[in-house]
């Protein structure tokens, strides 16, 4: 009993805040305080399990969280990295770092708790097997559980059903593996090494699929178990299909803005496994205190009844009068045997949220850097009002120790300044799923206590302790970053640990044979994030991979270094003397710090990503620069770029050589456009832009005139095409893709300029790429255009509609669904000889033969 307390005091005192760490800490009103009050008499959770960011069910989840007020979560199987983003160039990882919070903005919203496992979405998926083979299937299902025996679900839903229903690879996958979790969950046999971690066994009641009415596909029948989701709450002043609605929205990278619904809402559900329900959910699972067996000081009635006092006698105007029956509560609940250990800390965790709340109490921790270098020291300003007036004694023992005044009226602020020193091995402030990066498709983590969470911690944390009625409490709160802008007020941010140099190159791409020219120089620039980096000795190194293992290769460049804070130095480095030096085609500079710190340094490149609806992220990479030793030709000097929903392909322009000027939609109007030797349009351009229904005849007077108009993918929904023109002559876009980015591609068109000039384009063109081939392609285009490639993927038929190619007037038009935006930043060689054919003007062929001048 008494080890059973401590495990439970150290688990209660790693809590930390459920708010964002870009909000003040939270103070709930009189009406969420009642809810949760409700709550402690109820003893039932619910896990729901699917593949995505964006994939659950949010109408379900928040009422499952707020009506039935179960403990709710949700397992994405995935961050999401590999889907598109609509509102920023970021791909990838960095991609699934905005999903990962915008799944976090969304559950702060619903009410329920979020999940993930180890699994990298690679993007889009045609079968089962071969999203789990990626994925690694028994890491993964591990993973679920892990999640599952920690979080304890009565009822596991899934979205999707376990086959090619679920209309992606990854959907029906997840499926598989909520399923097979389970079982294995309740099976100590299965992964067993688990069990030494804390968590037993767990036998769900029944797994079952909550079926859907969407996008013509009706998986909903008659004879499954439905309910209504679709009430109001007086208490939040909201529907579920509002508070849905409110929480999907959060999903802005994909777009998913949509609006409430009031009224009935049906939710069906199909039985996978266990027994199916009849009357409700949790048909068979007691969700009172009758649940857990208990003697001592308090019997289950007692519980109940002692809770019901506290709802009934609640006070709207003064809930500091609820806070002794709290912590009497509090008190005996800690020290009563027999009940089962998990909702035991779980009913004492809500307590402790309730004590807080309800006496008004508020502390924050803030800085005024919006970062701190190891080394370092950080001045952290500390805020404690005692608004509810209630006889408290607090002390602040984390990150220093600082007794607050012995009375704390009701109405006084409570201020007070320290400065602490940030150790110089401090590890830097990286999520924690990317620390050892990804392993074909899982991000490498060795500690299985951070399987399953959302984030990382805080760097540094403020703990309060509070003796209240004589029960401690420690209450935490992420220091944050604090400052007031003109725009949105006062701001929090989460404060990065950062590394004491940041370390960029330029240019990314080292191109040997770009127009026969190889790049002459890279750039090496060393910013300071320390706040004087004085008489420091500093090492550039480059680094190369000998098998797995990243080796020291040679010594750049020796110097004194003596900077200030944001000071920056650039080195020079000659670019065939590195290309001699190493067989490498990805280069890596390292930097090496010593004197006046004790530890060696190794400096990374910082990358921050910022969005008002989500947190600040900062996170850091290795960077390297990319060789590139294709022969790539290039004609033509001037491109104009029409952005579309964020890609990099203007960078990757600029990288080749030409000019690029973004055009609006005054510069089309203007007309002007015959100076470029090119248009290229950034992808999903038509789906962000709409505009561009208003310039169609300009832009075709360019192609007309003898301009080359490239436009890449944009997409159609389930629901309907994109309504607009976009070529000369018709066609439509598709939900076609290609996903097997090593898919065969047949040339079916081998004579045309395009696989011909400047760059003769072969098979070889298409090695390395990434992810996929292409996505959205043209359909039932016009006899004016041609199909310039084949591909498929296995087991389906040939697509044409990854490129096609129209003369209009003098000029030519390009449609294509290949997804260079990926293909150009990740440095693939064969795309770029290609898309340099896509950009080159045909007409500079006529009129002089040579590729390089006009
Ligand atoms: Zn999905």
């Amino acid at each position: 009993m008494n080890s059973m307390k401590q495990t439970m005091v150290s688990f209660l005192f790693l809590i930390s805040c459920f708010i964002s760490q870009a909000q003040p800490p939270a103070s709930l009103n009189s009406s969420e305080i009642l809810l949760r009050l409700k709550k402690l008499n109820v003893l039932g959770s619910v896990l729901y399990i699917a593949a995505h960011p964006d994939d659950e069910n949010t109408r379900l989840l928040a009422y499952l969280a707020n009506e039935k007020l179960y403990r709710t979560g949700y397992l994405s199987i995935t961050r999401g990295d590999g889907g598109q983003n609509l509102i920023g160039d970021e791909q990838g990882t960095e991609l699934g770092l905005i999903r990962t919070q915008e799944l976090l903005s969304a559950r702060r919203i619903d009410g329920a708790e979020q999940f993930f496992t180890r699994a990298y979405d690679f993007g889009f998926s045609k079968s089962t097997e071969e999203a789990l083979e990626k994925w690694n299937k028994e890491l993964i299902l591990g993973d679920v559980v892990w999640v599952i025996r920690k979080f304890q679900p009565d009822v596991i839903i899934t979205r999707f059903p376990e086959d090619s229903r679920a209309g992606h690879g990854h959907h029906s996958a997840s499926a598989v593996l909520a399923h097979e979790a389970f079982i294995a969950a309740a099976d100590p046999q299965q992964f067993p090494e688990q069990l030494k971690r804390g968590v037993q066994p767990w036998q769900a009641k029944r797994i079952v699929w909550n079926t859907y009415n969407f996008g013509g596909n009706n998986t909903q029948r008659g004879d499954q178990f439905k309910m209504d989701v679709g009430g109001y709450n007086a208490l939040l002043g909201k529907g579920y299909g509002e508070i849905a609605a409110e929480s999907r929205s959060q999903h802005k990278s994909q777009g998913f803005g949509v609006a409430a619904q009031r009224g009935s809402e049906w939710e069906y559900f199909a039985a996978v496994a266990g027994d199916a329900p009849k009357e409700d959910l949790m048909d068979g699972v007691e969700t009172t205190w009758s649940r857990t067996a208990s003697f001592g000081i308090l019997d289950r009635m007692q519980l109940q009844e002692r809770i019901e006092r506290l709802i009934n006698g609640f006070s709207y105007e003064h809930p500091e009068k609820s806070v002794p029956g709290l912590v009497s509560l509090y008190k005996n609940l800690a020290v009563t045997d027999g009940l089962s250990p998990y909702w035991q800390t779980q009913k004492l965790k809500e307590l402790q949220e309730l004590v807080r709340s309800c006496s008004g109490l508020y502390f924050e921790a803030t800085t005024s850097m919006p970062y701190v270098a190891a080394g370092d020291s950080l001045r952290i300003n500390i805020n404690v009002i005692n608004r509810g007036g209630l006889p408290l004694s607090a002390r602040v023992v984390q990150p220093f120790d600082y007794q607050l005044p012995a009375s704390m009226p009701a109405k006084q602020l409570v201020s007070y300044t320290q400065t602490i020193f940030v150790p110089v091995n401090m590890p830097v402030s990286q999520p924690y799923w990317l620390e050892k990066g990804l392993n074909e498709g899982h991000f490498i983590v060795d500690d299985q206590s951070l399987i399953g969470l959302p984030e990382s911690s805080a760097a540094y944390e403020m703990t309060l302790s509070v003796d209240i009625n004589n029960q401690v409490f420690h209450f935490s709160t992420p220091v944050r970053y604090k400052y007031t802008d003109p725009v949105r007020g006062e701001v929090y941010q989460p404060l990065p640990v950062v590394p004491v140099l940041s370390l960029n190159e330029s240019p990314q791409f080292v191109f040997t044979g770009l127009n026969k020219q190889p790049v002459s120089s890279i750039k090496l620039n060393v910013t300071s994030l320390a706040s004087s980096l004085q008489k420091a000795k500093a090492q550039y190194y480059q680094y190369e991979y000998k098998g797995t293992e990243l080796v020291k290769n040679s010594v750049l460049t020796d110097s004194a270094l003596s900077l200030h804070k944001n000071d920056a130095i650039s080195y020079v480095l000659k670019t065939n003397e590195i290309l001699k030096k190493t067989g490498e085609r990805d280069l890596r500079f390292f930097a090496d710090i010593q004197a006046p710190y004790k530890e060696r340094y190794q400096s990374y490149t910082i990358r921050k990503i910022e969005y008002n609806h989500i947190p600040a992220i900062t996170y850091f990479y290795l960077n390297k620069v990319k060789v590139i030793e294709d022969e790539i030709i290039t004609a033509g000097k001037k491109v104009g770029y029409i952005t579309g929903a964020g890609d990099r392909v203007p960078e990757a322009l600029q990288e080749m050589g030409y000019e690029v000027t973004y055009l609006t939609h005054k510069d089309i109007l203007a007309g002007n456009l015959n100076d470029f030797d090119a248009i290229v349009m950034g992808v999903r351009a038509y789906n962000v832009n709409d505009w561009l229904n208003n310039v169609h005849e300009e832009l075709m007077n360019y192609v007309k005139k003898g301009g080359n108009l490239v436009v890449q993918y944009n997409t159609r929904s389930y629901f309907g095409p994109l309504n607009a023109k976009i070529g000369p002559y018709p066609f439509e876009i598709s939900r076609g893709r290609v996903t097997d980015e090593t898919a065969a591609v047949h040339f079916l068109q081998p004579a045309d300029p395009v696989l011909n000039w400047p760059n003769k384009i072969t098979s070889k063109d298409f090695d390395g790429w990434i992810q996929e081939r292409g996505i959205y392609f043209a359909e039932e285009p016009d006899k004016a255009y041609k199909s310039i490639l084949g591909m498929k993927d296995p087991g389906e038929e040939e697509q044409k509609g990854s490129l096609i190619v129209s003369r209009y007037g003098e000029g030519r038009f390009i449609y294509t669904g290949l997804v260079f935006f990926r293909q150009l930043p990740a440095g693939i060689g064969g795309a770029y000889r290609l898309f340099a054919n896509l950009v080159s003007n045909p007409n500079l062929q006529k009129t002089n033969g040579t590729a390089k001048k006009k």
